[in-house]
C-alpha cells in the first residue's frame, strides 16, 4: 500500500496546486503523510454525510472538489460542523485532500468531465490558461455537437445524463433554436458571460446563474442558457478523477480501491413546480 505522501504527490501531478486561484485552498487538509492508503473515496463536498460515508466504507483518504476551509479558522471544536468533520476524519484515520480550481483548470478537468457526461466534443477551453502552450488547460470548455440539436433536446439530455437533483435543468431561450456549439463550465458560471459571448456559442450550460446576468445576456443576444444544480455539474469530475487515480494505482502497483460517492450533496432538496409546463418556459409563443 502506498503512503499518503505518495498518493498526494500523484494527485499534485494531475492537479498542480499552481493552477489554483489565489483565493483558493487546495491540497491536503488532514492526514499523516506516512499513513498507508488502501481505499479512497471521491466526492464533491466535504460535509458530515460524506465523511460518515467514508467511515462506513473504511476509506483512508477522502478527496473532495470543494474545500473544507476556504477562509481559515481559529477553531476545530466539534461544536462547529466543520470541526466535527475534522474530528470524524482524524478519529477514523481518514485523510482529506482537496482539488478545487486546480482541477477546474487542469487537462482533463471538471468541465471536460461535464462535457463528457453530456456527450459533447470538447474543442478548447473557454478561458485558456496563458501559461499552457498546448492551449488545453483553462476554465470552462467550448464544445461542438456532431449533430445539431434543439435547445429542448439539449436540455433533455442534460436532465437525463446529469445526476438527478431537485432543481433539474432551468432553461432560458427558444426551445426550438438549433444548437451547434455549447460552452460548459462546472460550478458557478456567472463570471464567464463575457467569455461566453466572445466565443459566439449557441448555448451556455453551467450552474448558479442569477437573474441580472441572465436577463442581460438574453437582451444582448440569442445565447441560450441552461442552469443545472452546482453539485450536478461537478459530480461527473469525481468519476473522471477516480478513473485517473485508478490508472495511476495500476501503473504503480498500489492496488488502491477507489470509490465515488453517489450521495447527492446539493443543498436544495425539493422543488415545487409551477403550473406551467416546461414547453412554455421562455418559448416565443
Ligand atoms: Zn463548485
Amino acid at each position: 500500500m502506498p503512503r499518503l505522501s505518495e498518493v498526494t504527490a500523484a494527485l499534485a501531478a494531475l492537479w498542480p496546486a499552481s493552477l489554483a486561484e489565489g483565493w483558493d485552498a487546495v491540497g491536503t487538509v488532514a492526514g499523516d503523510p506516512d499513513a498507508q492508503v488502501g481505499r479512497v473515496l471521491f466526492a464533491v463536498d466535504p460535509v458530515q454525510e460524506i465523511v460518515d460515508e467514508a467511515v462506513k466504507l473504511g476509506a483512508d483518504l477522502l478527496i473532495t472538489h470543494h474545500p473544507l476551509y476556504l477562509r481559515g479558522t481559529t477553531t476545530v471544536a466539534a461544536s462547529t460542523f466543520k470541526g466535527r468533520v475534522v474530528h470524524t476524519l482524524i478519529k477514523n484515520d481518514i485523510a482529506l485532500h482537496v482539488a478545487h480550481t486546480n482541477a477546474d483548470k487542469a487537462d482533463p478537468g471538471v468541465s471536460d468531465a461535464l462535457a463528457g457526461a453530456l456527450g459533447l466534443r470538447v474543442v478548447r477551453p473557454l478561458v485558456p490558461d496563458p501559461a499552457d502552450p498546448a492551449g488545453r488547460r483553462g476554465l470552462g470548455r467550448i464544445c461542438e455537437l456532431d449533430h445539431p440539436v434543439t435547445l429542448r433536446e439539449l436540455a433533455g439530455t442534460a436532465a437525463d445524463r446529469l445526476p438527478a437533483t431537485a432543481q433539474g435543468i432551468r432553461v432560458a431561450g427558444d426551445l426550438d433554436a438549433t444548437i451547434r456549439t455549447v460552452a460548459v463550465s462546472g460550478g458557478s458560471g456567472d463570471s464567464l458571460f463575457d467569455d461566453v459571448r466572445a466565443a459566439g456559442v449557441d448555448a451556455f450550460l453551467t450552474a448558479d446563474l442569477r437573474h441580472h446576468p441572465v436577463s442581460e445576456a438574453r437582451e444582448h443576444s440569442s445565447l441560450a442558457l441552461l442552469d443545472a444544480a452546482h453539485w450536478a455539474t461537478e459530480w461527473p469530475w469525481c468519476e473522471l478523477a477516480a478513473s485517473q487515480l485508478e490508472q495511476i494505482s495500476d501503473r504503480e502497483g498500489w492496488g488502491l480501491r477507489v470509490h465515488v460517492s453517489r450521495t447527492p450533496t446539493d443543498p436544495w432538496t425539493a422543488h415545487a413546480a409551477s403550473n406551467s409546463p416546461l414547453t412554455t418556459f421562455g418559448a416565443p409563443n
